[in-house]
């Protein structure tokens, strides 16, 4: 008789550890068949603490988690992210562009991009196709103060204070999803003569035996890297940043505008992350530590501070360095033990793809949660072919935007041009997306993490061509009409939603009034 799979221990209180317990534990909590989900946590490691932008499907993970929207923004100092705007990627100017969150106009009738192109010198491709690029550049919000919670008119993720969000949802996992919270510190691993982990064993609390093991315990990686040794794969050949320096910056007045997108500006070897919460910015600059020092990427940072901080506010700010080494484990689940969060890998934060396989991976967990050990080999399987994928993905995905560079003033830009530094698959793309815009049949999964939207996005927005050839001008001849229809509809909807959809500041001020405080 096969051992079932009732009792899953999750091993880390950062958001990795409380979205997979929020997501497990909601999934079976009025489950007959018993599932019990505790997380430990060690009161003497402290959460990475960073981390606050997510995709919009951070709304679907927290509506099923079960918690309201208002007390997320008013316990989680959270703003609407509507997409990234990247500024100096092309060519080192004051150039912006965004990858917006709202796919283009009609972007399940027509592929836009093709009948762009001849305008292309008159309106760039972000606001020819969507509303929400220009919604974002004057710092409104994705919806109304009726729109109803989750809800939407331009899609929306968040920006969110990490440590509040893992503390939010630890109350609410405990309070209402029964889940069992152990703090204290994991001294060992004990497997059985199956190599299956039996029990962890604790400072203060004993042996704690589970029949899944979850690995949330960060770049520790206590479980998955330094018992069970899966060795990681790195990505320092592709994408070479392997450091950020972190600051919060108050805003200079409590009425100050909240930006609509992640500030995405690239500098000499990296690029700096500018994210506004109600009340204060999280800045920050990535870069590789093979072509910068610590005291030059600061100094880039201090220069981006200055444009709006005052020299003695600026003597105050001390940025905290994070070292990391972009990699991903070879496999995420091996025997009864599935990592997640940065124990499973980590890149740089461009896209902020991180949280994102995080509530990924805890749901597939939670659909696939095997039944007994035998059906566990095959759902692990599984979930490392899928997570491979997608790990794949996101690292091409990164990298596009690295190649495209025009950038000249540094070996930096120059060596991410270099052939040896680019995926094959990518130059593949690359070659085709030269003869046509990309489209579904580059993104073949209906659970893709980019869709071919987000490449196009970032191609044309950071000056690609795609040749049109007299093949596909009559390809899409006959949908000329159609296109045509399709930007006036998106230039009006343009019109209505820039003059009628409040500030972000006046819509967060709305919905966090609305509730009481946090006991
Ligand atoms: C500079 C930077 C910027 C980022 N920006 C983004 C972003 O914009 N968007 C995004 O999606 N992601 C971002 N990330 C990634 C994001 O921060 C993480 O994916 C996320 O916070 C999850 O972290 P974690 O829970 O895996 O690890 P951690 O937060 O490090 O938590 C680890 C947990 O394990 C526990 N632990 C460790 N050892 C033990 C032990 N022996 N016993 C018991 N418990 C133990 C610790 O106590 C802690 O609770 C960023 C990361 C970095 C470094």
């Amino acid at each position: 008789m096969q051992q079932s799979i009732n009792k899953v221990v999750i091993v880390g209180g950062g958001t990795a550890g409380w979205l997979t317990a929020g997501v497990l534990a909601a999934r079976y909590q009025s489950n007959q068949d018993g599932v019990e989900v505790t997380l430990i946590e060690s009161p003497d490691v402290a959460t990475i603490g960073v981390g606050e932008g997510t995709w919009p499907s951070m709304r679907s993970t927290l509506q099923a988690i079960g918690v309201s929207e208002a007390d997320f923004f008013q316990q989680c100092d959270a703003s609407f992210k509507q997409g990234s705007c990247f500024r100096g990627w092309r060519d080192g100017s004051n150039e912006t562009y965004y990858h917006p969150f709202s796919l283009p106009q009609g972007y399940s009738e027509l592929n836009l991009a093709p009948f762009w192109q001849a305008q292309s010198e008159q309106i760039n491709f972000a606001d020819a196709v969507s509303q929400q690029s220009r919604v974002c550049e004057l710092g409104l919000a994705p919806k109304q103060a009726g729109t109803p919670e989750f809800a939407f008119i331009q899609n929306y993720g968040y920006h969110l204070d990490a440590g509040k969000f893992a503390a939010f949802l630890a109350r609410h996992c405990t309070k209402q999803l029964g889940v069992k919270h152990i703090q204290d510190h994991v001294v060992d691993v004990i497997a059985d003569d199956d190599d299956y982990i039996q029990h962890i064993r604790t400072k203060k609390h004993g042996d704690l035996a589970g029949d899944l093991f979850v690995d949330c315990t960060g770049f520790n990686a206590l479980l998955i890297g330094q018992h069970y040794q899966i060795p990681t794969n790195s990505i320092r050949g592709i994408l070479f940043n392997d450091r950020a320096l972190a600051v919060q910056v108050p805003y200079q007045s409590s009425d100050a505008p909240i930006a609509s997108a992640t500030q995405a500006t690239a500098h000499q070897a990296g690029w700096i992350w500018d994210i506004g919460l109600p009340s204060r910015r999280g800045i920050g600059a990535v870069y590789a530590s093979d072509f910068m020092s610590d005291a030059e990427a600061e100094a880039s940072l201090m220069t981006y501070l200055n444009a709006f901080v005052d020299d003695n506010s600026l003597k105050q700010l001390k940025p905290r360095l994070i070292k990391f080494e972009p990699a991903h484990r070879t496999k995420f689940w091996h025997k009864n033990c599935v990592a997640i969060g940065l124990s499973g890998g980590f890149v740089e934060p461009l896209e902020a793809s991180a949280l994102v396989m995080v509530e990924f991976a805890a749901k597939m967990v939670a659909d696939q949660l095997p039944a007994n050990r035998d059906v566990m080999t095959v759902t692990a399987k599984q979930f490392n072919q899928k997570f491979l994928y997608r790990w794949d993905r996101i690292v091409e995905f990164l990298k596009l935007h690295y190649v495209l560079s025009q950038r000249q003033d540094s070996e930096y830009w120059r060596a991410h041009r270099q052939t040896e530094t680019i995926p094959e698959t990518l130059q593949e793309s690359l070659r085709l997306w030269r003869h046509q815009a990309p489209w579904h049949l580059d993104t073949p999964y209906i659970d893709e993490l980019f869709p071919a939207a987000s490449y196009q996005y970032i191609l044309y927005g950071m000056g690609f061509k795609t040749a049109v050839d007299t093949r596909s001008t009559r390809h899409h001849a006959s949908n000329q009409a159609l296109a045509q229809r399709l930007f006036s509809e998106n230039a009006k909807r343009t019109q209505q939603l820039t003059s009628g959809l409040p500030d972000n500041r006046a819509l967060i001020r709305h919905i966090t009034q609305s509730v009481g405080t946090v006991n």
